[in-house]
């Protein structure tokens, strides 16, 4: 398979426009077949008895005929898993379903009963389900801890810690973590480290390099980009990969082939996108922290690490190379119908979950789900994704949405 290896040196986005399929290797067709399928036929008995893969090492797959079930992949989603090695720099790639099942399947993998995790408060959401009920009946210790802890995640290692879980930054608030002295760390108790990477893209953070074993992605957002695919990505380094795979071969959770063709094609553009909508949300997050300083303004703190005063900024600074298109601001002192007053008088902006695709959209954060954690942001947090639409436009609606929270106060 070509471009992965010899891509390192070049710019971001000729490695996104080069890497994962060989065109050679499919008649010189640019894009890779989405191959749909189940079923791989062999040539004969002896080459078929020699590619069983029975309770072994699934990682080394045969070099007599690469392929030998649908679930263990193909040519369309090793297309993908080979361009996101490159981006990764990780040993291996897998795909599944979901973003979620980018986090469930690698803390699957990793933890079993009476096994203690570390898990950051400001985590997305439905880790936090998934490790409140699944986890915790399987008999795993849950335990919760604040992003800025950095290297003091010491002091709750107990002898059956096996998983240091990060998410950096954090989910709506956008906290960010000391990722490389947490790492270093876990690493010297041989603690596995993972890290849900989906605001920043492996463009900008590169997990692997700052230590941590597993980086994982909600390929739902920015990688697809179009709002029109739910898929997930979970790479590895090389002492994480085997045990990682055999649990994807384990639990049969493979991705499909058209899933893996669209983000493919989402990822050939995702520089030219993230640049863009880093530039438009850098320039509205100023606007509204302008805006802030004025007296009588309903706008409050602004969440965004590529802000000067966001507390984070200076680890962001260090460890990050961009900022992507989602952040919060507060509704100074605001109530819930001053919330729902700027929701529905948006015109651009949708009302709904998720982000990284081209177009706007908002939601008002729910935050109290978080332990440790929980503070007062003094007022109520709009979550905004700014899209790839025009500036002006969408300064013209969030100031309709603004005025109409105003006049709701
Ligand atoms: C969206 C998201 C996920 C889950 O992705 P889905 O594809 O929607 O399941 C996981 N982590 C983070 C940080 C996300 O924003």
């Amino acid at each position: 398979m070509a471009g992965g290896g010899k891509g390192g040196k070049r710019g971001i986005n000729t490695q996104l426009a080069h890497s994962g399929n060989d065109p050679h290797a499919y008649f010189g067709w640019v894009n890779p077949p989405v191959v749909h399928g189940s079923t791989v036929l062999f040539p004969d008995a002896a080459t078929m008895k020699a590619t069983q893969v029975r309770n072994a090492d699934a990682t080394s797959r045969s070099r007599v005929q690469p392929y030998t079930y649908a679930t263990y992949g193909s040519p369309t989603t090793d297309a993908l898993c080979e361009a996101v090695n490159a981006l990764e720099g990780s040993a291996g790639t897998i795909l599944v379903p979901s973003g979620l099942a980018a986090v469930t399947v690698p803390l699957l993998a990793f933890l079993s009963a009476g096994d203690h995790v570390l898990i950051v408060d400001t985590v997305y959401y439905p880790t936090r389900r998934f490790a409140d009920t699944m986890l915790a009946r399987m008999g795993v210790e849950v335990e919760y801890y604040l992003p800025e802890i950095g290297a003091d995640i010491a002091t709750l290692f107990r002898d059956n810690t096996k998983v240091v879980f990060m998410e950096a930054p954090g989910s709506n608030t956008f906290e960010i973590q000391d990722v490389p002295a947490m790492t270093a760390a876990a690493k010297e108790r041989g603690i596995v480290t993972m890290i849900d990477n989906t605001w920043a893209t492996p463009l900008f953070f590169k997990p692997l390099d700052h230590g941590v074993d597993i980086s994982i992605h909600a390929a739902t957002k920015y990688p697809g980009g179009h709002s029109d695919v739910i898929m997930g990505m979970v790479s590895a380094n090389a002492a994480t990969w085997g045990q990682l795979y055999n649990t994807q071969v384990a639990l049969g959770t493979c991705g499909a082939p058209d899933d893996a063709y669209l983000v493919l094609r989402g990822l050939r553009t995702m520089g030219i996108r993230l640049e863009r909508h880093q530039k438009t949300t850098l320039a509205l997050a100023r606007w509204l922290e302008d805006m802030a300083k004025e007296p009588g303004s309903i706008v409050g703190d602004v969440l965004y690490p590529a802000l000067e005063s966001f507390p984070g900024h200076d680890l962001w600074k260090r460890d990050f190379c961009g900022a992507c298109g989602i952040f919060s601001f507060v509704i100074k002192d605001g109530t819930e119908g001053q919330a729902h007053a700027f929701l529905d008088a948006l015109e651009l902006f949708g009302l709904g979950y998720s982000w990284g695709g081209y177009e706007s959209l908002v939601t008002h954060v729910y935050l109290k789900d978080r332990t440790v954690s929980a503070r007062d942001h003094g007022g109520e947090v709009i979550r905004l994704q700014i899209g790839l639409e025009d500036e002006i436009d969408l300064r013209a609606d969030i100031e309709r949405g603004l005025a109409a929270a105003k006049a709701a106060g």
